[in-house]
């Protein structure tokens, strides 16, 4: 069976009776059994996966109302909730946690027919950009086991990208979806803040984060889009995009648009082959006949120093619930005073967590908050400006989404400033709130590599044609696993 098809193709072949669901889920099932003990992509496999799938089968031969995911194989982040699964954050702290109910993108694609494959890996609360800050071990880049496959959305980028589902849901706070899609060679979208609800996403910086699809084709994030996205009486931050169709005529092209090359975003400290990678996708958009210039977002330049401000203090203020009284870790309270208890629970979190509290506590504290809080406010407050002021020049920008090749499991785990560094071109659309999108380029040295393409806020429809533009013009080789 093939399992590397598309979930266009997937829906199309099970609706017509080509496929069965339970055939493709339980291969999907053996699938993981045979890679994931090398790639772990997966923390937890859901076991009632084949009988759900069945039980689309049955409602499909009996002509019943089938939703249009027909038991696609799908897979979930671990800080996205589905009721009564351990949703853990890839932490100690929330070990034993079992969700009382759905996120809203789940009952969405519940509605719809969806399975659930398994909980991915990610980063610690995603904090990071390898997946090496999972408390339960490092997923593996499927293009090279050695190195990383990007985070902190890593575990959702490599079920994608070695057949082990169809398609995954990440979330994005400063480019977890987009990252780990251009280390792995997946699409990864991130769609303009408020379009896709949050509501049972577990918050890491609730202002700037979004959930996002992972998946093989840009039409395969449209389709997900559609289901997933829209008002939701749960987040009152969400958007009502009511008729919007983001399939509809995403092959009508981008010719005559314009679109800004991101100069600060390719400049030193990008890997020359990312920016021959870069110079190549340009001559592509080019032939395309869209209009390319170089284009400057003078800001950018502060953008990393103004998000994990930001994100530490949200950080702070939104991990400060796991006191060890609320979800799921026990120990008993006797033999503590407050202070002491709440520090033995803190150790429940790994180190990269703790040093984002710390800082966390610290940048927006009486005193300091001047300095470095409000002031990161402030880059994000000029930065949106620039942007909205760049967007009445062009259609589109574009940019390498990561600076450099995927690296080496290990290589800079102890280096938290050459990390937060790789987060360069991807953090100033989630500062702005901007839809962006990784498609799959080309492969270096036997490694990804991922170009992003941005637009104005609520222009997602379009950002999906330019995508699928720019992937219509690539071949890729197959993943070597
Ligand atoms: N690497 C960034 C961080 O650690 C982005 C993480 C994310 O988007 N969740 O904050």
């Amino acid at each position: 069976m093939n399992l590397k098809i598309s979930a266009l193709e997937y829906v199309e072949e099970v609706k017509n009776g080509n496929l069965s669901a339970e055939d493709f889920v339980s291969e999907t099932i053996d699938r993981i059994k045979n890679v994931d003990e090398k790639l772990h992509a997966f923390l937890q496999v859901n076991s009632k996966a084949i009988e759900q799938a069945s039980q689309i089968d049955k409602k499909i031969k009996s002509g019943d109302k089938v939703g249009s995911c027909f038991g696609m194989p799908i897979s979930i982040k671990d800080n996205i909730c589905i009721k009564h699964s351990k949703t853990t954050c890839a932490s100690k702290m929330l070990e034993k946690f079992v969700a009382p109910y759905d996120a809203t993108v789940i009952s969405r694609l519940k509605e719809q027919d969806a399975v659930f494959v398994g909980k991915a890996n990610m980063d610690e609360f995603a904090m990071g950009l390898t997946t090496e800050f999972s408390a339960y071990g490092p997923s593996r880049n499927p293009w090279n086991t050695d190195y990383v496959p990007g985070g902190s959305s890593g575990g959702s980028a490599v079920s994608v990208s070695a057949f082990e589902c169809v398609a995954s849901l990440g979330s994005d706070t400063g480019g977890s979806v987009r990252n780990p899609a251009s280390f792995c060679s997946t699409v990864g979208y991130k769609p303009t803040y408020g379009l896709i609800s949050r509501f049972g996403l577990i918050s890491y910086a609730n202002s700037i984060e979004q959930i996002g699809p992972v998946t093989r084709t840009v039409k395969d994030t449209a389709f997900l889009l559609n289901i997933i996205s829209g008002l939701d009486s749960h987040d009152n931050t969400t958007i009502d995009n009511t008729g919007q169709d983001y399939l509809a005529d995403i092959d009508s092209g981008i010719e005559g648009k314009k679109i800004g090359i991101i100069q600060e975003m390719a400049g030193e400290g990008t890997d020359p082959e990312v920016r021959s990678a870069t110079n190549d996708a340009v001559s592509k958009l080019e032939g395309l006949g869209a209009t390319c210039e170089d284009a400057s977002i003078d800001m950018v330049k502060y953008s990393v120093a103004a998000y994990y401000t930001i994100t530490a203090t949200e950080a702070g203020s939104n991990l400060a619930r796991y006191d060890n009284l609320r979800y799921g870790y026990d120990f008993p309270v006797e033999g503590f005073e407050f202070n002491s208890y709440i520090s033995k629970a803190r150790t429940k979190f790994g180190p990269e967590v703790i040093r984002r509290m710390i800082l966390g506590g610290f940048v927006p504290s009486a005193g300091h908050a001047g300095k470095y809080f409000l002031k990161a406010l402030k880059v994000k407050s000029k930065l949106t400006k620039e942007i909205h002021e760049a967007f009445k020049k062009y259609d589109y920008l574009v940019a390498p989404t990561v600076p450099v090749l995927p690296f080496k499991i290990g290589e800079k785990i102890d280096d938290p400033i050459a990390l937060f560094l790789v987060d360069f071109n991807t953090v100033m659309s989630n500062l702005t709130g901007i839809p962006s999108i990784s498609v799959p380029f080309t492969i270096s040295k036997g490694l990804p590599i991922g170009i992003q393409l941005m637009a104005n806020n609520n222009e997602d429809k379009s950002l999906l044609r330019s995508a699928r533009a720019l992937e219509s013009t690539v071949k890729l080789p197959e993943v070597p696993i």
